[in-house]
C-alpha cells in the first residue's frame, strides 16, 4: 500500500550544485520575514508520526489501519538532528519550539530531546520557550519526568468529557479520566500553562462543549476551542459539520458571560475570552471563520526532515538530505532562510476561493 507521504509533487531535495551554491556566509534579516513580511517566531517539531488513538478528524482507523505504513527508524531525524536543525532556526528569529507529533510521548526518551532543546538560548538570550502537544493518554506517568528535563507548558487534546463522545472522536478504548489525570499530574508537577484543546464537530461533540467549559472553569486550565478543520486529505471534511466560533462562544455566554481578552503576543492562534465572574480563561481558535493567516509565524518541521511553512501545504524542502550529506550550517540556514523568504501561504484565508487541488499534508505526520 503506497505511503501517504509521497505526496510532494515539486522538488523537496536540491541538487549537489545547488548546495555548493549555499556554501556562503549569508546574513539573514532578524527577525526572518516572509513574502507577506510575517516574521519567523515559532518551530513546530513533528518527532514522530505514530499515534495511539486514531481521531477521526485527524487519523480515520479506515486510512490509518492495520496496513497503514508509518516512516522506518531510519528516516526519523535523531535527537542530535533535531537539535542542530533547531539551533539553526533560533538564530533566524525563533522564540518557541513546540515538539508535536502523531503523539510525541511515544517516542522513545522524549525526555532527553526536551533536555537538548531547553538548554537554547533565543537571540535575545533568554530560555527558548519549548512546549509540547500531547493526547495525554500517557501524561499522567510522563508529567515529571517532562517537567525535569526543562519543559515548560503543554496543551492536551481531549473532545470529549464523556467517555461515549471521547471514544467515538478518539476512534478509541481509553478512557476520558485517564487523560484527566495526565491533566491533573501535568498542573502538579508545575507545567504552566497547561491549555486543553477540543475539536468541535457537528453531530459528534458539540452537546459536550458547556460541560467541558463547566469542568476547566477555575480550574486554572486554559481551555480552547477549534473549529474542525479540512487538515490532511483524509478526514471527509465537510463545511456543515463545522461548529464555528461564534456558536460555540454563544453556548458558552448563555451560561457563562464572557468578555474579550487581549492576545498574548502577535501571531497568537487563539481569540482569548475571560469569564466576567472570575472563572477563568477559555480561547477559540477559528481556522475556518476567523482566519489568522495574516499573523502566522509558524515553520513546521515533520519528524523525517521536511521543511513545511503551512498546516495545509502539500509542499516541502527536504532538510534531512543536506544535513546527512554533511552540509555546513550555513548552507542548511541558506536553505532554511530561502524557504521561509519564499513563504506565502494563506490557505485557510483563500480556502474558499482556490481550488484545493493540492494532496495537503496529514496532520499525523506534521502535527497540529
Ligand atoms: S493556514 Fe497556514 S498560513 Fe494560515 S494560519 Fe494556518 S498554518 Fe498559518
Amino acid at each position: 500500500m503506497a505511503s501517504l507521504f509521497n505526496i510532494v509533487p515539486i522538488r523537496t531535495s536540491l541538487a549537489m550544485r545547488d548546495y555548493a551554491a549555499l556554501e556562503v556566509q549569508r546574513t539573514h534579516a532578524v527577525p526572518l520575514l516572509d513574502s507577506l513580511q510575517r516574521p519567523l517566531r515559532d518551530l513546530r517539531i513533528s518527532v514522530t508520526d505514530r499515534c495511539n488513538l486514531r481521531c477521526t478528524y485527524c487519523m480515520p482507523r479506515a486510512v490509518f489501519d492495520a496496513h497503514h505504513e508509518f516512516l522506518p527508524r531510519s528516516e526519523l531525524l535523531s535527537f542530535e538532528e533535531i537539535e542542530r536543525l533547531a539551533k539553526l532556526f533560533i538564530p533566524l528569529g525563533v522564540q518557541k519550539i513546540r515538539l508535536t507529533g502523531g503523539e510525541p510521548l511515544l517516542r522513545r526518551g522524549i525526555e532527553r530531546l526536551v533536555e537538548r532543546i531547553a538548554q537554547l538560548t533565543t537571540i535575545e538570550g533568554k530560555p527558548v520557550e519549548i512546549a509540547l502537544t500531547t493526547n495525554g493518554v500517557a501524561l499522567a506517568q510522563k508529567a515529571k519526568s517532562l517537567k525535569d528535563a526543562g519543559l515548560a507548558r503543554i496543551t492536551v487534546s481531549l473532545d470529549g468529557l464523556s467517555n461515549e463522545t471521547f471514544r467515538r472522536m478518539s476512534d478509541s478504548d481509553e478512557s476520558v479520566n485517564t487523560v484527566l489525570d495526565g491533566i491533573a499530574a501535568a498542573q502538579r508537577v508545575g507545567l504552566h500553562p497547561v491549555k486543553v484543546n477540543m475539536v468541535v464537530q457537528r453531530g459528534v461533540n458539540e452537546h459536550e462543549i458547556v460541560a467541558m467549559a463547566e469542568h476547566f472553569r477555575h480550574s486554572g486550565i486554559v481551555l480552547r476551542f477549534i473549529e474542525y478543520m479540512d487538515v490532511g486529505s483524509s478526514n471527509a471534511w465537510q463545511l456543515n459539520e463545522v461548529v464555528t466560533a461564534r456558536e460555540i462562544l454563544q453556548r458558552i455566554a448563555s451560561h457563562y458571560p464572557l468578555c474579550v481578552a487581549d492576545a498574548d503576543y502577535t501571531g497568537e492562534v487563539a481569540a482569548r475570552w475571560q469569564y466576567l465572574d472570575g472563572g477563568g480563561e477559555i480561547g477559540v481558535i477559528a481556522s475556518v471563520t476567523q482566519t489568522f493567516c495574516h499573523d502566522c509565524t509558524r515553520a513546521r518541521l515533520a519528524t523525517d526532515g521536511k521543511l513545511y511553512t503551512c498546516l495545509f501545504a502539500s509542499n516541502a524542502l527536504d532538510l534531512r538530505e543536506p544535513l546527512r550529506l554533511g552540509m555546513s550550517d550555513a548552507v542548511l540556514t541558506n536553505i532554511i532562510a530561502d524557504k521561509w523568504g519564499r513563504r506565502e501561504d494563506r490557505y485557510s484565508e483563500l480556502r474558499n476561493t482556490q481550488s484545493n487541488s493540492g494532496k495537503r499534508i496529514e496532520m499525523s505526520y506534521i502535527g497540529g
